[in-house]
């Protein structure tokens, strides 16, 4: 352990059990890295998925990937980075320079798995053995190491606990409106899931002048705070879904977007389309699902089916966007988190977003 830093960390060491807090090591950093103090940090259902292992990450693990933190260490005097920013962490690090990045697509940078690639683990648990960190961050930790390029800076008016949903929920939900479907105020806009991802697109739909906005999900709690962030119209998606969505809008929805993470949700948002319609997907699948949808409302109906990981998110950009959405009074992130908890009480702020009326819940150092 010698050169490393002790650190604690909630520990995903067997799938569907509580995380443990325990000592963990954490690397030097290597040139073009910073070190990062958690500030606070959104539970998200992807972290979730990779607890209770409905998707797969090699334990033990450190999860966490929504974060706000602080720059406690820069490796490169030329980084644009210094001691004491705060930044928000990007699972999606992108070179700027290729020509993916060049032609705006950053989150489908051609150089992100080498620049997550390390020539030595950035952790050791306390027997030696490498501990993963979800998306190269691991923020459920007391710091983390990551590239300089996978840390944006954030305005000094955003709070931590609201600050740190730029990283994922708002990140995907805003970005997939603006970026991904492009929201104008010609389109109508249905979104499926109102958790994190979905009212951040609710929201981002607002600000572009959507014309109607209908939120669906399974639990009134949720259609009822839908409403408080933009939503127009609301259905509840234990009946059919598509006749209630008809009643609204006769001939269907412009610019659909899905924020739960099924197949069958995913068929759903294209099921509603009006002609020329776009259906964006943004909850994370299963690894090999397949998604079943009707090749004569496509074809016929130039219908659209787009994915757009992390909301097609352009970090740098976006996080200025945000700030400058939030100071109006645009972008509400305050009541977007619904619960806050200490970092050791993280294991009750998972149990906490079973609760229906739960967004996000954060945990803060
Ligand atoms: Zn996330
Ligand atoms: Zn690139």
């Amino acid at each position: 352990m010698k050169n490393r830093k002790k650190i604690a960390a909630a520990l995903l060491t067997t799938s569907n059990k509580p995380l443990e807090l325990r000592e963990v090591f954490l690397d030097a950093l290597l040139p073009g890295e910073v070190r990062v103090k958690s500030l606070a940090a959104g539970l998200c259902h992807s972290d979730l998925h990779y607890l209770n292992g409905a998707l797969p990450i090699s334990l033990p693990a450190v999860l966490g990937h929504e974060v706000l933190g602080e720059i406690v260490e820069v490796a490169d005097e030329q980084s644009a980075h210094r001691v004491g920013q705060r930044v928000i962490a990007t699972i999606t690090p992108a070179c700027g320079v290729c020509a993916r990045c060049i032609s705006g697509l950053s989150t489908q940078c051609l150089s992100t798995s080498s620049l997550r690639a390390r020539v030595r683990p950035k952790l050791l648990d306390s027997k030696g053995e490498v501990v993963t960190q979800l998306g190269s961050i691991g923020a459920f930790s007391e710091e983390f190491i990551i590239k300089e390029v996978a840390a944006v800076q954030v305005a000094d008016f955003i709070p931590n606990a609201e600050g740190c949903l730029m990283g994922c929920a708002v990140a995907t939900g805003f970005g997939s409106v603006v970026h991904g479907a492009k929201v104008t105020p010609l389109d109508s806009v249905a979104v499926i899931g109102c958790g994190g991802v979905g009212i951040a697109a609710i929201q981002a739909a607002k600000i572009s002048g959507a014309k109607q906005i209908i939120a669906i999900d399974l639990h009134d709690e949720k259609l009822q705070r839908a409403i408080t962030f933009g939503a127009t119209n609301t259905v509840k998606s234990d009946g059919d879904v598509i006749a209630q969505i008809r009643k609204i809008l006769p001939l269907g929805v412009d610019k659909s977007f899905e924020a739960v993470g099924s197949p069958i949700t995913a068929a759903l948002a294209f099921e509603m389309l009006a002609t020329g319609g776009t259906a964006t997907i943004l909850g994370l699948e299963k690894p090999g699902s397949l998604i079943s949808i009707s090749a004569e409302l496509l074809i016929e109906g130039d219908r659209h089916l787009q994915g757009a990981y992390m909301g097609a998110n352009q970090l740098s950009r976006d996080v200025e966007t945000f700030a400058q959405h939030y100071l109006s009074g645009d972008l509400q992130l305050g009541n977007m988190v619904t619960s806050r908890w200490a970092f050791s009480e993280i294991n009750e702020g998972f149990e906490s977003m079973k609760d229906p009326s739960s967004i996000r819940a954060v945990v803060e150092w």
